[in-house]
């Protein structure tokens, strides 16, 4: 019988009341894996509410008490890795290895989150004038939401909930509805850390349960990660109704490749940037800008046959390199940009539609593709296609390279691939990007650096997790205090003993 997941709503696993409910899927085999509620206005306004009731004690709860439940909740994720990151594969499609990574990027920000007393600590200012002291100090916003895409449905929620948490917030999450069993499991594991009841809510649902979460003026603050198409309605919507917003959104993330590049760290570099998960990334890199005629038909001679042998397989698979698409949809529109791409006159060297596995004839799969000749007018450059699809373009020189990068309308990551130091020091001043990498093909930050990216790359002011994370979830108090004294250099204290009373 296919399992229906639950709702999670003060410290509970709450059954669905809203008649509403999802089919998410296997993308392996095609076949229903789960079945999710979708929640209506009430269950939200629910989840609001136990976050609301949960805020004052943990808002006063002391930093490392919030914290113990961090490094608890961390040893948990340790002990349940493999369960967690099979959750992952089995509702997203990608393999092992990657859903290990995924988990593991989650608990490095868990880890941050165990420190964040040290970031809470505030300054002061003593004798700002005369007699008087001025100090700040960072308090959380209250109750704080998330709204999360498919593609890393470990990782990204935990961008968010640890570092609000540990900040003294209480918190609203919503998961996508297409992979959300790893998130359920992860707050479960959660609540056996310690955490109070209340304090961190999950619903699953879409746009009518983020309508609620938008416009509750309960809700203080918002953090998106998905579509740019959603994260501007996201942010629009929630300043509009008075929250903080920071909506991460779409990419499409150039590498440049320079003459003087090492080709073969490049060509391993490009294939695990470009394929792996499927190009499911937000900071998989989907153009490759080659630096002169030599450099493009090196490149292309060199990852052709490797996109060719890529093993396309099942995460049960030890092998697999590359899982299938998360959805039939999400399938199809990939294949329609295969289809433009060619048909706008771009030469498809190597074509991964049509390939279907023995056993596994309703899974999702999809080979790599690879274009090369890609000009900046075709939709396959202009649009985030968000598959295993590497388009190469070619550029006469750096400085045009560069205006490449710097006029296409996102700015997540990017990259370059040189030996010279000069270009390199050149491109991360000149570059408009947020994330950028020098010889390393997805510069995805330490947790306790900030991840985040410019132009149509990210809405609001705030990155996510690292100092822009508590920076985020935290609103600034400064005080500036004089106490009447009488005190003089010299003088003595003069306390009534107990005998003059
Ligand atoms: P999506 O925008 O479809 O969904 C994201 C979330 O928004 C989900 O929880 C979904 O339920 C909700 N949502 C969808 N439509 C909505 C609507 N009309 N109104 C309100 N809420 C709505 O994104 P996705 O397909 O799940 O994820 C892939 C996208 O996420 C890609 O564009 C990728 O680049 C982006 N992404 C960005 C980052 C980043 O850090 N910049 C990281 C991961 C993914």
């Amino acid at each position: 019988m296919t399992q229906t997941l639950s709702h999670f709503i003060n410290g509970q696993a709450s059954a669905e009341t809203s008649g509403r409910t999802a089919d998410v899927f296997n993308p392996a085999t095609g076949e229903i894996d789960a079945k999710v509620p979708l929640a209506d206005a009430d269950e939200t306004r629910a989840a609001i509410a136990a976050a609301g009731a949960a805020f004052p004690a943990w808002a006063a709860t002391p930093p490392a008490k919030r914290a113990q439940v961090m490094f608890k909740f961390r040893d948990l994720i340790v002990q349940h890795m493999d369960e967690l990151a099979e959750l992952v594969s089995r509702q997203h499609g990608k393999t092992l290895p990657d859903a290990k990574g995924e988990v593991t990027r989650g608990l490095e920000v868990v880890e941050f989150a165990c420190g964040i007393p040290q970031m809470l600590k505030g300054e002061m200012s003593e004798q700002a004038a005369a007699d008087v002291d001025t100090y700040s100090l960072r308090q959380p916003l209250g109750v704080v939401a998330g709204i999360t895409p498919f593609n890393f449905p470990a990782m990204v929620p935990m961008w968010m909930f640890p570092v609000a948490l540990a900040c003294g917030n209480t918190f609203v999450l919503k998961p996508s509805e297409r992979d959300p069993g790893s998130t359920i499991r992860l707050i479960e594991l959660l609540h056996e850390a310690g955490l109070p009841d209340g304090v961190l809510n999950l619903v699953n649902g879409d746009k009518e349960a983020v309508d609620v979460l938008l416009t509750d003026e309960r809700v203080k603050g918002i953090s998106f990660v998905g579509s740019t198409a959603v994260g501007k309605y996201i942010y629009a919507t929630g300043c509009a109704n008075g929250k903080r917003v920071q909506a991460l959104c779409g990419a499409k993330n150039h590498m440049v490749v320079m003459p003087d590049a090492d080709m073969d760290q490049t060509v391993d570099a490009l294939m695990g940037a470009a394929y792996g998960s499927a190009g499911e990334r937000c900071m998989a890199i989907s153009v490759a800008v080659v630096v002169g005629e030599e450099t493009g038909d090196e490149l292309i001679k060199r990852v052709a046959p490797k996109v060719r042998a890529l093993k396309v397989a099942p995460f049960t698979d030890p092998e697999a390199e590359m899982g299938p698409i998360v959805t039939a949809d999400a399938k199809a529109r990939i294949e329609g940009y295969i289809d433009a791409g060619a048909k706008a006159g771009a030469e498809l060297v190597v074509d991964g539609r049509g390939l279907t596995l023995q056993g596994y004839e309703n899974g999702y799969f999809l080979g790599g593709s690879l274009f090369d000749k890609v000009t900046p007018d075709m939709s396959i450059y202009t649009d985030e296609i968000f598959g295993p699809v590497l388009c190469v373009v070619r550029a006469p020189d750096y400085e045009r390279a560069l205006k490449l990068v710097n006029d296409h309308e996102y700015g997540n990551g990017t990259a370059i691939f040189t030996r010279d130091g000069d270009a390199a020091r050149h491109f991360v001043s000149n570059v408009q990007a947020g994330m950028v990498g020098v010889n390393v093909p997805i510069p995805v930050p330490v947790a306790y650096h900030s991840f985040g990216g410019w132009k149509n790359s990210l809405f609001g002011d705030h990155h996510v997790h690292g100092p822009e994370g508590v920076r985020f979830y935290t609103k600034l108090k400064t005080t500036t205090a004089r106490w009447p004294s009488g005190i003089k250099d010299g003088a003595q204290f003069h306390f009534k003993s107990g005998a003059e009373h």
